[in-house]
């Protein structure tokens, strides 16, 4: 059956990043008979300039019934003294909430000719592979109550909720035993359980989860030591699942471990499988229209769509392989480039993709 995929592109180099990621989509579909239909809408400032709203009903409804969504980047200088609910931002949250986009899909992925990219020594992150799945619509960013209080002495005192049910912890930790089972079939669950009930709440459903996944090996590892391993050794991990904050910045942590954020993809997911897909970096509007933004990471993003809305594993590897191989052939964008290497531009970059699918 034809899958209808939503594309937004956002503002900056979104619309720039995207054209590439459709070159190659095109080119699936033309060569290697993927079934997919294209449709486009507005997100972000541009959608705000032209409808008044950042994102039009017009896009939420095509949302809701696209099998996926590719999604550029959103924002600029030029739309952050507007008022607060009409910034291109809203945009992004409405329209994951709108979706119920629970489960955030980051891999943090080193690619060997790009080890250097790093931080951290050559030895640790060499063919880095990691997933985190980031619970993204619940836990203390969402939690309820919430404020800034006046207490009886007079002195204010801010508070917040950290709060998880069972079923919130049951459906994440489910996607994360699917998604080990695509991989090398080990999960960590990241927690605090030591110190906070509703995490040991946590580690007791996400332990009855692993029941139904023996074939799946699960370890847990509290937030502090956890960010301590990724640093001293983040290739012990196959997937982490946590919670929506120390996904947030566990998962901004392991980006840095490969030291190229125009290469990082990831996913958004909510329990239909429908998902959205997108690079992990802004909207660089320091460099939009230049045609120097390196597509990598949203080319890559359709790799990810391939894999979790399409269930196309092997165009899923097709693109990944092509990308391994512009990399390996020295092809490389300003923000990537070092000396004996070969500099292109984002059209180039997408080209040579395109010409390297096999
Ligand atoms: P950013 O990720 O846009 O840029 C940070 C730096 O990385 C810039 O120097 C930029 O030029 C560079 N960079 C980013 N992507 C690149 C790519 N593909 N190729 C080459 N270089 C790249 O973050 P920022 O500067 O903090 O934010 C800029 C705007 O993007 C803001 O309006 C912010 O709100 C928005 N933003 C949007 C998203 C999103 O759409 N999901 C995420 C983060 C920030």
């Amino acid at each position: 059956m034809t899958k209808k995929i939503l594309v937004l592109p956002g503002d900056g180099i979104g619309p720039e990043i995207i054209a590439e990621a459709e070159k190659v989509l095109l080119a699936l579909r033309d060569r290697f008979d993927l079934d997919i239909v294209l449709e486009h809408g507005l997100i972000g400032g541009v959608a705000y300039e032209q409808t008044g709203q950042p994102l039009p009903p017009a896009t939420l409804e095509a949302a809701r019934h696209a099998d996926a969504i590719l999604f550029g980047a959103i924002g600029g200088p030029q739309w952050e003294s507007i008022q607060r609910d009409m910034r291109p931002e809203r945009g992004l949250l409405a329209l994951r909430s709108g979706l119920g986009l629970f489960a955030n899909l980051r891999p943090a992925i080193v690619y060997r000719e790009l080890a250097d990219a790093s931080t951290l020594k050559h030895e640790i992150v060499d063919d880095l592979d990691i997933m985190i799945v980031r619970e993204l619509t619940s836990g203390i960013y969402f939690g309820e109550p919430r404020g800034i209080r006046t207490l009886e002495n007079g002195e204010r005192q801010g508070y917040n909720s950290l709060v998880y049910s069972e079923s919130e912890i049951e459906r994440i930790a489910r996607m994360a035993f699917e998604i080990a089972r695509q991989r090398d079939r080990r999960v960590t669950s990241v927690d605090k359980a030591n110190v906070l009930e509703a995490l040991e709440l946590w580690r007791e459903v996400t332990s009855s989860v692993a029941k139904d996944y023996p074939d799946v090996t699960l370890q847990h590892m509290y937030v502090d030591n956890a960010a301590m391993q990724l640093v001293r050794n983040p290739n012990q991990f196959d997937v982490i699942v946590t919670t929506n904050m120390f996904g947030d910045i566990l998962s901004d942590l392991a980006s840095m471990l490969t030291g190229s954020i125009g290469l990082l993809p990831s996913a958004a997911l909510n329990e239909a499988g429908q998902g959205m897909y997108e690079p992990i970096h802004g909207s660089a509007p320091d460099i939009a229209g230049n045609n120097i933004a390196n597509p990598l990471a949203t080319i890559l993003s359709v790799s990810m769509l391939l894999k979790y809305s399409l269930h196309d594993d092997a165009g899923s590897r097709r693109i990944e392989t092509a990308v391994r191989q512009v990399l390996a052939d020295g092809y490389r964008t300003a923000d990537i480039y070092s000396p004996g290497t070969r500099k292109v531009t984002t059209g180039e970059m997408g080209d040579a993709v395109v010409a390297a699918l096999k």
